[in-house]
């Protein structure tokens, strides 16, 4: 019996970016496993959202794809608990995105915070697309073609939801009769703590600081060897505070309580050296990462068996997308049945 969470469904992206660091983890995919049990979930490979910024070279997105979805299934994404395809393999997605750009005002759009940041951020590409200003918008139809209850977001994201529900509630306000033929979702915030790159700034490709899921053991004590750390621990006799460094943090996300109590009293009475409370940290991600990568293998040596299964996936999202598409153009008026001429009206 599917317990009442299960019956709600949530659906999420990731962009393509490649092979999946440790932010990427902790901030989505690890909340996405322990939700596949929890409700009825669809996950998607956003391969056209990767357009609206690579563009001008897209012979990644293909391979990119793939090994984000190696990294789910290394995961422990499942086939048979959870939905998983690629976003153009469904195109429907398309055809709302479409029927809402005609509905919504260019002004929702303008006003969505990571638009602004990211034309101010990435000054390397030309931003200014209709691409570019219309993928929230994309994110909306993705959304609202699985009539999804919730999206898990972190707190930043919460405004992209805000637009969903908006144009949501336009669609329906336009074109639902008794009742609404696209729900509105709503946010659903999730775990994402505060994961550091090697560098100290937020862990990310962009900035070249990350620990990628496929690291082998040897690279990942070389990477956290070189981590920044509490820059008033000069010297090994200096006491330090793990609430301010790096490394901390990766311990308060990854390591057990014996080992946290060790680093706060060996960091601050400068008992421990860095090296050593290092050494720890990478202990606790090897165990992480192990696994993962071990179930990964399978899939390395057999891409197919990957790229098939986000196949299956993409035919079962198609029918879900489809039936609603269904409802949407038969509220708009534009059903692709033939209809006869009302009594009246010129043939
Ligand atoms: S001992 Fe550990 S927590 Fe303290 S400054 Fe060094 S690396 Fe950071």
């Amino acid at each position: 019996m599917p317990t009442p969470q299960q019956a709600k469904r949530v659906l999420s992206g990731m962009r393509p970016t490649g092979k999946l660091h440790l932010g990427n983890y902790v901030g989505a995919l690890d909340n996405w496993v322990r939700m596949q049990d929890e409700y009825d979930c669809f996950f998607f490979i956003a391969d056209w959202h990767a357009l609206t910024t690579d563009y001008a070279d897209p012979s990644n997105i293909k391979q990119n794809s793939l090994e984000v979805a190696m990294d789910w299934l290394a995961a422990g994404l499942d086939p048979e608990r959870c939905v998983m395809f690629f976003q153009s393999h469904v195109p429907v997605h398309a055809e709302l995105h479409l029927l809402f750009s005609m509905i919504t005002p260019l002004g929702w759009l303008e006003r969505v915070p990571t638009y602004k940041e990211q034309r101010e951020n990435i000054k390397e590409k030309d931003l200014s697309t209709y691409g570019f200003l219309g993928y929230p918008l994309l994110q909306s139809a993705d959304i609202l073609i699985y009539k999804g209850d919730f999206v898990p977001v972190g707190e930043d994201q919460v405004p992209h939801v805000e637009l969903t529900r908006e144009v949501a509630r336009r669609f329906n306000s336009l074109y639902s009769k008794e009742v609404d033929v696209l729900p509105e979702p709503k946010p659903l915030l999730t775990r994402s703590p505060k994961l550091p790159g090697t560098d100290g700034r937020k862990m990310s490709k962009s900035y070249g600081n990350t620990i990628l899921l496929t690291d082998p053991e040897p690279t990942v004590r070389h990477k956290l060897k070189t981590m920044v750390t509490d820059p008033k621990r000069v010297r090994r006799t200096d006491p330090g505070d793990p609430d301010v460094c790096p490394v901390g943090d990766l311990h308060k996300i990854f390591s057990n309580a014996e080992t946290m109590a060790k680093v706060y009293e060996g960091c601050r009475s400068a008992g421990i050296g860095c090296i050593e409370c290092k050494g720890w940290a990478a202990d606790a991600l090897v165990q992480i990462l192990s696994p993962l990568q071990e179930r990964r293998k399978k899939y390395e040596s057999h891409p197919r068996l990957a790229w098939d299964i986000l196949e299956a996936g993409s035919a079962k999202a198609l029918t879900v997308a489809d039936a609603t598409m269904r409802d949407v153009r038969k509220a708009m008026a534009i059903a692709l049945e033939y209809e006869p001429p009302q009594a009246g009206e010129s043939r």
